[in-house]
């Protein structure tokens, strides 16, 4: 069953009140209209059946206010492919009919009938065994894992025919089912954490109540080890290791392919102790050599044993634009616990839901961010650090790998630590203005709040003079009024008075603007410390396009044009 929120989809203002409703009843899920059209949606989409495609294919539960039948055409291409299959569910605009289409085994039943309680009408509910038996045999709750799924819908059908059950185990989602429930029954639904196939006539049904802690040494064969010990894999509810093996890619693979959580807790000797300290509820646990098995009275969730590794992600947002944000940064903020970053940047990357924290601070306060990023992380907490553009551009993440560099602490360093591209603001200006960088150029900051003027001088009178494009970060500010012009002068000794000059400001964002000029035209008052600078090389050229504009380029060749 995916765990990811539902997504709201809604086409247009009139649905908006009825999306609302919804959300009181998914506080975490988020409404995404149609640009242009629903003005006060979370989230903003360009196209409709790209959008609704790219949720399912990521597992999102999806819940569209419109006609089932666009939603089903919408998604058909992708139903013949074998692979996730989300919850999908068509409410009418109205709120007046909820209808379940695709995910019965996702639990789409469920969600239709939590949404048609809040909207206060009957969900369409098609499914025989959910009718006739009030609950999905084969979606058991969470905490529980169905064994295997074609031997179930045989045995769901062989129910339907009108035979018994009994029930063996402890099942009470099942008190309030209405099934035929015999003694003497043929058919057994069967609940419990023991190895073994199942027997011809029963639904197996494990409780997620095994803990396997990994000691020292070697990794175990996992799947072995629990074998030998008698329990079904299946029953496997989480791995759980010690602190220090944090950053053990095996130990990750290893859940990975078994599909469990991997916790960590403090170890000190052995592990039955540790595992025992970390589990808390009742359990019966052994140590296997090094490792150790508890096996709980109730299923565990994981989120109560030992704790996540921390990731800190250090992500680009892009200029500004929500569709010039990759892909990866945005499934990074939808899943962060804690967002960090200057007041603008963390605004530009939300909304965020209430569960989210935003801490936001001063642009100038890089390194106690950092530091405040990997505290935050090492308690586990999953954690982003925005910056503008790509992050390793002027920006946050060379800030983040100088803290860690800096610290001794072993924790620090377990953190599972990412930096995610974005789009630069010379190459988003770039691409405006056709292909200014199309060749060697050089990217310089003129800040001197962390470097020498003198550097500066130098770095750009050597660029200039090697015939480098140029872009320019941070030309112009309050406190550095100068120093454009004299950047300028230097480039000038190099440069024609002719050379294209490309401003771009506040690109990807309202109200930007894209200016064309010259070298000779060129002068600071024109640039604030929301532009990008690109000056030509020798070789950039500039002609006009149709419907105003000119189109900027610099050619890939340079000499002589090529044959
Ligand atoms: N990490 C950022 C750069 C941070 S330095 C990136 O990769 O884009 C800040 C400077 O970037 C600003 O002074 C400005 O020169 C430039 N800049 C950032 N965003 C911009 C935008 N949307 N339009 C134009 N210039 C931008």
């Amino acid at each position: 069953m995916t765990a990811n929120a539902p997504a709201i989809v809604i086409l247009g203002p009139g649905s908006l009140a009825t999306a609302r409703r919804i959300q009181q009843r998914y506080p975490e899920a988020l409404i995404h209209g149609l640009a242009g059209r629903v003005v006060d949606a979370d989230r903003h989409y360009q196209e409709f059946g790209a959008t609704l495609r790219e949720l399912y294919q990521q597992d999102t539960p999806i819940i569209v206010l419109c006609a089932a039948g666009i939603v089903i055409r919408t998604l058909a291409p992708l139903l013949l492919e074998k692979g996730v299959e989300p919850p999908v569910l068509a409410v009418a605009e109205d709120g007046s009919a909820v209808v379940p289409l695709l995910g019965g085994l996702g639990g789409v039943n469920v969600m239709a009938r939590d949404i048609a309680q809040t909207l206060q009408v009957a969900p369409a509910i098609t499914t025989s065994g959910e009718l006739r038996f009030g609950t999905c045999l084969l979606n058991p709750p969470s905490g529980y894992s169905l064994g295997d799924l074609e031997q179930g819908k045989r045995f769901v059908s062989d129910l339907l025919t009108g035979e018994s059950v009994r029930i063996e185990g402890v099942a009470p989602w099942l008190d309030q089912a209405r099934l035929p429930e015999d003694a003497q029954a043929r058919l057994a639904i069967r609940v419990d954490s023991a190895a073994g196939a199942p027997g011809a006539h029963e639904l197996r049904i494990y409780p997620r109540n095994v803990v396997l802690a990994v000691g020292a040494g070697a990794l175990p064969n996992i799947e072995q080890v629990l074998q030998e010990a008698g329990l079904a894999v299946q029953s496997l509810a989480c791995l759980l290791a010690a602190d220090s093996d944090m950053a053990r890619s095996e130990l990750h693979d290893a859940a990975f392919k078994l599909n469990v959580p991997l916790r960590f807790a403090p170890a000190s000797g052995d592990a039955s102790q540790w595992l025992a300290d970390a589990v808390d509820q009742p359990a019966a646990v052994r140590a296997v050599g090094d490792h150790a098995i508890a096996v709980a009275e109730q299923p565990v969730d994981p989120q109560d044993i030992g704790r996540l590794r921390g990731r800190l992600a250090v992500i680009g947002l892009g200029p500004g634009a929500a569709e010039l944000m990759v892909p990866a940064v945005r499934a990074e903020l939808d899943r962060a616990t804690d967002v960090l970053g200057y007041e603008t940047y963390v605004r530009m990357a939300g909304p965020f839901r209430a569960d989210q924290v935003q801490h936001c601070t001063d642009n100038r306060e890089e390194m106690q961010r950092a530091r405040h990023a990997f505290e935050l992380a090492v308690q586990g907490r999953l954690v982003v650090v925005v910056s503008s553009g790509d992050p390793g551009v002027f920006a946050m993440a060379a800030a983040v790998l100088e803290a860690l560099h800096e610290s001794t602490d072993a924790q620090w360093h377990n953190v599972d630590l990412q930096i995610l591209p974005g789009v630069s603001a010379s190459l988003a200006t770039a691409a405006q203005a056709g292909a200014p960088l199309g060749h060697d150029f050089c990217v310089m900051s003129l800040s001197d709040n962390l470097k020498p003027w003198s550097i500066i001088e130098k770095r750009l009178d050597l660029a200039a003079e090697a015939d480098l494009a140029l872009a320019f970060y941070n030309p112009i500010s309050r406190s550095r009024p100068w120093q454009l012009g004299r950047a300028l002068e230097i480039v000038r000794q190099h440069r024609t008075a002719q050379t294209p000059v490309v401003l771009g400001r506040d690109i990807g964002r309202p109200g930007q603007t894209l200016r064309v000029t010259t070298l000779e035209q060129l002068t600071p008052d024109q640039v604030d410390m929301r532009t990008m600078v690109l000056i030509g090389s020798s070789t950039t050229c500039v002609f006009p396009r149709v419907g105003g504009g000119d189109w900027v380029y610099t050619p890939r060749w340079y000499g002589s044009k090529p044959l």
